[in-house]
Formats: C-alpha cells, sequence, structure tokens
C-alpha cells in the first residue's frame, strides 16, 4: 500500500530542509526522486544522500516562478525518467515586513515562489500524470495558512492561496484520478526558520510553550506523511490540509 517502486516523484526544493525530509521518506519507498531546485552545489549533495537510500535520484533545476524554466523541468523529467507520478510543490521562501512597510517587489517575490510556483508546476506536471492514468500532488502550506502574522502578509497570502489551490486542483483532477492535498507545517528546524529565529526575538522559547507536543518538528517528521500522501493508501483523500504541527493549531 505504501510501496512506490516505479513511481518518479519531484520535490521542488528537495535539496534541504522539509523537502529533503520528504524526499528521503519518498527515496526510502522507493521512488525515484527529481531533487528540483536553484542551488546546484545542496541537490547534489541531496541526490548523493538519496542514492545511499537506494533511490536512483537526480537533480534538474528549476526556477519555480520562471514559466519556461517549470516547464523544461518537467520535459527533462518526462524524458529522463519516463514519467511523472509525484509532485511535492515545498519551494517557498519569506520576507518579514509588516504589510505598511512592504513594497510591492517583496510581495511579489514571495507570492511567485511560494503560490505561482506551486500553480506552474503542477499544471506542468498534470499532462504527465493524465496520461499514465494516475497522479499525486502535495503543496506545501503553513500555520500561516490557518493564523495572520503581522511581520509575513505575503506569506500568509500565499499559504492561504495554496490551501485554495489544493482544492480547485483537487476538484479538476480528480476525474483523472489525481489526488491533491496540502501538508500544513508547524514550527519546524530549517534553514527558513533559523533565519526568523535571528529575526524575531523570543521565537524559539515561544514555539516551545505554544507547541503541545513540547519540541520544534524537524524535516523527518515529515518523511511517513509524504510517503502516505504519494501512495495508494491515500487514494479517497483528496482536498485536504493536514497539519504537522505538533498539535500548535489545535491549542486554543
Ligand atoms: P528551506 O529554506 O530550507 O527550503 C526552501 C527551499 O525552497 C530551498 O530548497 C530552495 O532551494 C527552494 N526555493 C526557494 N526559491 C526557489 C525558487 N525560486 N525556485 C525553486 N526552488 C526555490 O525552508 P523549509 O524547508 O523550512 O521550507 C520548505 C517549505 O515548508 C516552504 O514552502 C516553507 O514555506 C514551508 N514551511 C516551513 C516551515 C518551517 O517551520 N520551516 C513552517 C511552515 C511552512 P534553492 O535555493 O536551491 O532554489
Amino acid at each position: 500500500m505504501f510501496d512506490l517502486k516505479g513511481r518518479v516523484a519531484v520535490v521542488t526544493g528537495g535539496n534541504g530542509g522539509i523537502g529533503l525530509g520528504m524526499a528521503r521518506g519518498l527515496a526510502r519507498a522507493g521512488a525515484r526522486v527529481v531533487v528540483a531546485a536553484r542551488n546546484a552545489d545542496k541537490s547534489k549533495s541531496a541526490v548523493s544522500e538519496l542514492k545511499s537510500l537506494g533511490s536512483d535520484a537526480l537533480a534538474i533545476s528549476v526556477d519555480v516562478t520562471n514559466e519556461k524554466s517549470v516547464n523544461d523541468m518537467a520535459a527533462a523529467v518526462a524524458e529522463q525518467c519516463g514519467r511523472l507520478d509525484i509532485l511535492v510543490n515545498n519551494s517557498g521562501i519569506n520576507i518579514r515586513v509588516p504589510p505598511q512597510d512592504m513594497a510591492l517587489e517583496q510581495w511579489r517575490q514571495v507570492i511567485d515562489v511560494n503560490l505561482t510556483g506551486a500553480f506552474l508546476c503542477a499544471k506542468a506536471a498534470h499532462p504527465h500524470m493524465k496520461r499514465t492514468g494516475a497522479g499525486k500532488v502535495i503543496n506545501i502550506g503553513s500555520m500561516l495558512s490557518i493564523f495572520g502574522a503581522a511581520y509575513a502578509p505575503a506569506y500568509a497570502a500565499s499559504k492561504g492561496g495554496i490551501v485554495q489551490l489544493t482544492k480547485s486542483q483537487a476538484v479538476a483532477w480528480a476525474k483523472d484520478n489525481i489526488q491533491v492535498n496540502a501538508l500544513l507545517p508547524g514550527w519546524i528546524d530549517t534553514e527558513l526558520t533559523k533565519k526568523a529565529r535571528e529575526q524575531v526575538d523570543g521565537l524559539h522559547d515561544r514555539v516551545l510553550a505554544r507547541t503541545p507536543a513540547g519540541r520544534w518538528g524537524v524535516p523527518a517528521d515529515f518523511e511517513g506523511v509524504a510517503v502516505f500522501l504519494a501512495s495508494s493508501a491515500s487514494d479517497f483523500i483528496t482536498g485536504s490540509a493536514f497539519a504537522i504541527d505538533g498539535g500548535y493549531s489545535s491549542l486554543g
């Protein structure tokens, strides 16, 4: 039920953090993982780690904000791997500025990577999934898909948008046997939040106090759920958003 042998999985931003966590899970379950990101050195080291887990992994460079780059990436996956079964839309950035001070360019940058990137990658993957008669898309949201934050207006808008994009893709592509779901991570220890902890005073301790599980999440917390949503175990689940947050969003 959880076996991914013979499947090809593209993980955007799969060269570090949560993306690499999910890539490890998919690799262990037997998928051929394509690491799709910009930083070639990081991608190379991710690929060699995934190979050591038994995946015939490869890296294909992509800028998810650029439609041609995304279409070229999907075409290269189809050419080099023969198929594209699983897409994890994980690439994401944040620029921490309150709404009244945010420049239009900063707003666009965040929306382009987090929301438009997910739209473009799924659009490019859809014909390949339709051709093989099945597909799985996993979109990465955030606690800011649910809550607001004074310092992250574009990020919250993009991650709220991810949940609605997920539902629309799920409804549109159910007839193609493509399931689309979202994961909403709580506070996870990665490069992205290392920067947040430097920029936001007291963040580390506030997160600990607010998280019922009593710890920050780690990329390994995403291995199992990525396999679940990428495998036939989840064939009747589509359009859902799952908090992976140690109870953070359940605490009133
Ligand atoms: P990282 O900064 O470690 O990873 C982000 C990834 O996005 C990098 O691998 C980066 O690769 C890739 N990326 C950024 N811009 C682009 C681009 N234009 N094109 C292609 N890839 C791009 O962060 P996390 O692992 O923490 O975050 C992963 C996802 O999880 C994001 O969507 C984030 O918003 C979300 N998330 C994280 C939380 C956390 O607590 N860490 C909480 C909630 C959500 P490269 O630079 O090589 O292109």
